[in-house]
């Protein structure tokens, strides 16, 4: 677009917050990446280090704090994300989607600056419309263990439609669906990381239930993209972003095996309270309003996250 943004991520240093960071100053861009370190890491942003249009303030978002100068964007990417994360820090992760989001939308109002929030698939529960469209309220537990995360996230977007109708702030909100990819950590419990440790490690993989349920898995950089184009946009209602190919999770168990050359055998364990039976995005409004789709195909995406995976192991050996 020839115009060059000054951009407030916070989140930075989590794993799609740390790629985002990173396609905008591809972009020109300059990013000012906030973070607290609760399930992000520094790490993430290391390559970063002698970057002069990027720099990162440790900061709870949930706490008061000012930026100085202008700001364009206001991009709210900060929470924990994987179920281990929120199971472990629920009231945390409610303060950030309530708290949290209040003071980048006040920034956002402040600066008269465009505002992001990355919302979840999560809003739609366990969903009973499939595939799921944004139109769609969702089936949500509001007491059970998810709910920490589904709520916060509900109330996220509940808010910035409250500033955007009441303060007139420009904002977009992305549904963002199961994504992998480099940076996730190994050991946040979710399936990508798990399988694919697991598989790596020749140990059991762990399919929890029958793995009947469904997931569908999109490439961090196609996220990415997608996320940028919703910032750019004036789509003030939610999109989905995700990649809309489904698998039961077997099937998904089968295709890392197969990637990896792995003889792990299958260990099935009792599943999750509340765990999704199906998901998968409708991303007709993502293809009409954006011109977005997801290109990297599910092999193409596990083999980089392999490689990624493969190198941490050699890190870890070597420290
Ligand atoms: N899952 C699994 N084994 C694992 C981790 C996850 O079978 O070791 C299942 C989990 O029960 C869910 C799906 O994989 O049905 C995706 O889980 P994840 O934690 O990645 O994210 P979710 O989509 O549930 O937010």
């Amino acid at each position: 677009m020839g115009v060059f943004l000054r951009i407030i991520v916070s989140g930075a240093a989590g794993f799609i917050g740390s790629h985002f960071c990173d396609r905008m100053l591809a972009e020109g861009h300059t990013v000012v990446g906030l973070d607290n370190f609760l399930t992000g890491a520094a790490q993430n942003l290391a390559h970063l280090s002698g970057e002069p249009r990027f720099c990162l303030i440790e900061q709870d978002i949930t706490e008061p704090f000012s930026i100085d100068g202008a700001v364009d964007a206001v991009v709210n990417m900060a929470s924990p994300a994987s179920p281990k994360d929120y199971l472990d820090y629920p009231i945390e992760t409610l303060a950030v989607g309530s708290a949290g989001t209040g003071r980048m939308l006040d920034l956002a109002r402040e600066k008269r600056a465009r505002f992001l929030l990355t919302s979840t698939s999560e809003c739609y529960g366990d969903p009973e419309v499939h595939p799921q469209v944004e139109s769609y309220w969702g089936h949500v537990n509001p007491v059970g263990p998810r709910s920490c995360y589904d709520e916060s996230k509900r109330f996220a977007e509940a808010l910035t439609m409250a500033y955007q109708r009441k303060h007139g702030v420009a904002t977009n909100i992305a549904r963002i669906f199961n994504t992998f990819g480099p940076r996730m950590k190994l050991d946040d419990g979710r399936v990508v990381p798990a399988f694919l440790s697991q598989a790596l490690a020749g140990a059991p993989i762990t399919v929890f239930g029958s793995g009947s349920q469904t997931r569908s898995f999109c490439y961090v950089s196609d996220l990415v993209d997608g996320l940028y184009r919703l910032m750019l946009s004036k789509e003030r209602y939610p999109v989905n972003l995700g990649n809309p190919r489904e698998m039961t999770i077997l099937e998904f168990a089968e295709h890392i095996k197969q990637l990896t050359g792995s003889q792990s055998s299958t260990e099935f364990r009792p599943l999750p309270e509340d765990d999704p039976k199906q998901r998968c995005p409708d991303i007709g409004k993502a293809r009409a309003a954006l011109g977005w789709e997801p290109r990297v195909t599910l092999e193409d995406g596990l083999r980089l996250t392999v490689d990624y995976f493969r190198s941490q192991a050699a890190v870890g050996m070597r420290s």
